[in-house]
């Protein structure tokens, strides 16, 4: 999907900070040799959570994407920060009817005035919506329920795919950074094996570390994104077969 390189990255790094070389080996070769070697032990299963002005969720399993929370456009999936997210297809042509909006009019508004902003009415950056909610500002609030709403829904729909997951990784602007969002996103899984440790996840920005408790049977990492060394690597590989 759109989020592609960071998928990748996160489905090998993950790999290896669990100790699964191999997985990560895996993901690393995956353009070159598409039907990749399998993997010697059990299944690595990963969900990635891309965070940021735009956001995606990935199952990955072996190192290998299964599904994306993103569709034919990246307009899909999770709210945005300014574009619309999965929407009832029937509530286009309800509005557009409604409100005389052309349909080039109504595709510019869910490209560029909807998604958090558009929810908020506030601002495109989570920073400055979340001080908004917290100062009480109602519309505020419900684009921060929304983003995690849609988060939940689209982890809860690759742990039921991966039959399970051994690791829930944040990463990109809100994921690396926004812990409040983590632990909202979190709350109420133990019985998902997810227990966020609420000391770790306060006290990690933007760097490679593990937040849920010692006990989680899920883990919980945090995994700053490295999409430019992905495209480094492809760069360097498509010259190398020329
Ligand atoms: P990215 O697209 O990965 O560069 O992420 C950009 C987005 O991350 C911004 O629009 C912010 O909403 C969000 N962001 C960056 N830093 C923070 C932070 N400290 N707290 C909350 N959100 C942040």
């Amino acid at each position: 999907g759109f989020h592609g390189a960071s998928h990748k990255f996160i489905a090998e790094r993950s790999a290896e900070l669990l100790g699964r070389d191999d997985v990560a080996e895996r993901a690393r070769n995956l353009y070159v040799n598409a039907g990749a070697s399998p993997v010697d032990g059990p299944d690595l299963r990963i969900v990635s959570c891309h965070m940021g002005g735009s956001s995606s969720i990935t199952g990955i399993r072996n190192g290998v994407a299964i599904d994306t929370s993103m569709g034919m456009s990246p307009q899909s999936g999770l709210p945005q920060n300014n574009r619309v997210g999965d929407l009832d297809s029937h509530a286009l042509p309800f509005v557009m009817r409604k409100t005389g909006l052309t349909a080039d009019e109504a595709q510019e508004i869910m490209c560029k005035q909807s998604g958090l902003q558009g929810v908020s009415g506030v601002s495109n950056d989570l920073r400055d919506i979340a001080e908004a909610a917290e100062q009480g500002n109602e519309r505020a609030q419900l684009a921060l329920d929304l983003f995690v709403h849609q988060a939940r829904h689209w982890i809860g729909a690759f742990h039921f795919d991966l039959n399970g997951i051994d690791a829930l990784v944040f990463t990109a602007g809100i994921g690396e950074n926004r812990s409040p969002l983590r632990a909202d996103i979190c709350a109420n899984l133990e019985n998902l094996g997810i227990k966020i440790d609420v000391e770790k996840n306060n006290n990690t920005r933007a760097e490679e570390a593990v937040i849920s408790t010692d006990d989680s049977p899920v883990k919980v990492m945090i995994i700053p994104t490295n999409e430019e060394l992905v495209v480094g690597r492809e760069v360097k590989r498509f010259l190398d077969n020329r």
